[in-house]
């Protein structure tokens, strides 16, 4: 393991895959975000692939189920993409949605890009999340419906209605204007035993602008991995892979959990370095002795 000064880490100059074209499967206009993003950071041009229903691979609206971690699914679509392509660079992106990891009351996104190279057999893969926009709400009153096709941010992020329960397969999906929600929520109603309509926000990418911030942030976060390459063997995604814990607290001294340092990794030849933050202490009210 080598030791080496955080500036001498910053991303190189000329990107390797300047020039180069990249295989992107997608049916939810995510090369809106992902092609502007990549062609000025890693000087690439997203080649957009059609021609497979990427639904089929698990869908939000559960009525597909998504088979296998978020990061294989991308890997998989990815894949799908270099395979239609005949290419041998790929990449793809997989949202989740979940609990926030802060206190839980939110539901938060979490986006992952995927970009795989067989010629230099690796994968990088660049991560964002935040606070999604996504909501429900089941009722029989287009008023309420009305109110909750505001508080979701409507007709700018897209919506479902489903007939009687958020489960019901009458479905229609990317709802993006008054005339066809209120059309299609008459329709729901009428449909229900419970005379309930089930309006949710439809969260693929062309229909959520928020998430579309998210992937564009997700493909930053991969831009400047691509951009950092190993010092030992010039292979780009250079990147962080574990912390080193133990930042000293001002007041007493003793190694508190801050990180002390980062240690990033070659995602090819395994070389390691460790790079100091350039923090030297950490707060007392960090600190469990201090602020126990
Ligand atoms: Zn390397
Ligand atoms: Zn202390």
């Amino acid at each position: 393991m080598d030791n080496l000064e955080p500036d001498k880490l910053s991303a190189s100059g000329k990107s390797i895959y300047s020039g180069s074209s990249i295989a992107l499967l997608t049916q939810h206009g995510k090369e809106k975000v992902i092609a502007p993003v990549l062609a000025s950071t890693v000087e690439c041009q997203v080649r957009l692939v059609t021609g497979f229903d990427t639904d089929q691979l698990g869908t939000f609206t559960r009525d597909i189920p998504r088979l296998g971690t978020q990061l294989e699914a991308a890997r998989k679509k990815a894949r799908m993409g270099m395979a239609l392509a005949k290419s041998s660079l790929g990449l793809a992106s997989e949202g989740s949605f979940g609990p926030d990891p802060y206190t839980g009351m939110f539901i938060w996104n979490v986006e992952m890009v995927v970009w795989i190279d067989d010629t230099l057999g690796i994968e990088v893969v660049g991560i964002a999340s935040g606070k999604a926009s996504l909501f429900h709400q089941l009722t029989a009153n287009w008023a309420e419906a009305k109110k909750f096709a505001y508080k979701s941010g409507f007709p700018m992020h897209g919506l479902v209605v489903r007939s009687q329960h958020q489960d019901d397969p009458r479905i229609r999906k990317g709802i993006t204007d008054w005339e066809t929600l209120h059309e299609a929520f008459q329709w729901a109603s009428t449909e229900a035993d419970n005379s309930c309509a089930f309006l949710e926000t439809d969260v693929r990418a062309h229909m959520n602008p928020t998430r579309m911030e998210i992937i564009a942030e997700a493909t930053q976060d991969l831009a400047r991995k691509l951009n950092t390459l190993c010092p030992d063997c010039n292979t780009p995604g250079f990147q962080i892979t574990n912390r080193v814990l133990g930042l000293p607290c001002e007041g007493c001294g003793i190694p508190t959990r801050e990180t002390l340092a980062d240690v990033y990794r070659c995602v090819r030849c395994s070389y390691e370095v460790t790079t100091a933050r350039p923090e030297k202490k950490a707060q007392a009210g960090r600190c469990d002795f201090c602020n126990p």
